[in-house]
């Protein structure tokens, strides 16, 4: 297995928009196909900001990448959302599509798709529009470090975090999986909730000239570090990739969802 170093070393070459064109356009994202695994990654999280209970102030995207696909639920929810990645060039790309430079990522059918299942009636350009309004930094994240924000954002402050697919994709073992997720709970209060997502039982994937070592992970290894992590699973749900999601860019075999409220004590 190798360091931490060497996984800073190898995204060091990451592409971010041959990572969108190969995780974020069809068949992977097929809004016509509820079958596709993004529209159950959309379903799950929306289910369970419906409940009600996931509200507060402040919302931090840990690893965001340069993806916005994960906040379209919850956002609604806080007053202020801070996204964050490890590189400079996915949050530059984040930035180009916050301030509507041309040629970015349209992320249309993901607003069109959220919007009809939040049932309100109202246009994606608006949604849209309010996502854009509410993002207010977009900072360094280091999931290694016992402060992953460093100074931007203090341990135990948060009311909610999301996460995709970053955990598993930047951690050389598992004792660092499990000491990131310490680290990155650490930034919640107490009782703050986590919707995380997460790659099952996967070895590697591709963006542009960069191949990346993820850490294979299964259910129970995913349920168990959050029980080390002092969080409770409120709701865990996982979906089986289906042949037609299976496009040479990963090894993946399936995803996790997972709802996890961190306890009251710590
Ligand atoms: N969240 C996005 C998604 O859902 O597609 C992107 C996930 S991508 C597989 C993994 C992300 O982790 C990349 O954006 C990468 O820059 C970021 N990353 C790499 N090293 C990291 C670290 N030490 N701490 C936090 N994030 C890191």
């Amino acid at each position: 297995m190798s360091s931490i170093q060497a996984v800073a070393e190898s995204y060091k070459v990451f592409n971010p928009r041959a990572y969108l064109q190969n995780n974020y356009v069809p068949p992977r994202a097929d809004f016509s196909s509820e079958d596709s695994v993004m529209c159950w990654k959309l379903r799950r999280l929306h289910e369970a900001c419906a409940k009600g209970e996931i509200k507060g102030h402040t919302l931090v995207d840990i690893g965001s990448g340069p993806t916005i696909y994960q906040l379209l639920s919850a956002f609604e929810h806080f007053q202020e959302v801070i996204m964050t990645d490890y590189l400079e060039i996915n949050r530059q790309e984040l930035k180009m599509w916050l301030n509507n430079e041309p040629g970015v990522f349209d992320w249309s059918p993901y607003f069109e798709y959220v919007c009809k299942l939040e049932g309100k009636g109202e246009s994606w350009k608006e949604k849209q529009k309010r996502l854009r309004e509410c993002v207010s930094r977009v900072i360094p994240v280091d999931i290694h470090q016992s402060s992953p924000l460093g100074r931007e954002v203090a341990s135990g402050s948060i009311d909610c975090l999301v996460s995709s697919f970053c955990l598993e994709a930047c951690s050389p073992s598992l004792v660092a999986f499990h000491k990131a997720l310490e680290n990155v709970v650490g930034l919640l209060k107490p009782q703050g909730h986590f919707l995380w997502i997460g790659a099952l039982e996967e070895s590697y994937y591709l963006a542009g000239e960069a191949r990346l070592s993820v850490l294979p992970v299964t259910e129970d290894m995913v349920k168990k570090a959050l029980s080390k992590a002092k969080c409770v699973v409120r709701e865990f749900s996982t979906y089986s990739m289906t042949p037609s999601m299976k496009v040479g860019v990963d090894d993946v075999s399936g995803i996790f969802f997972a709802w996890a409220q961190k306890d009251a004590a710590k």
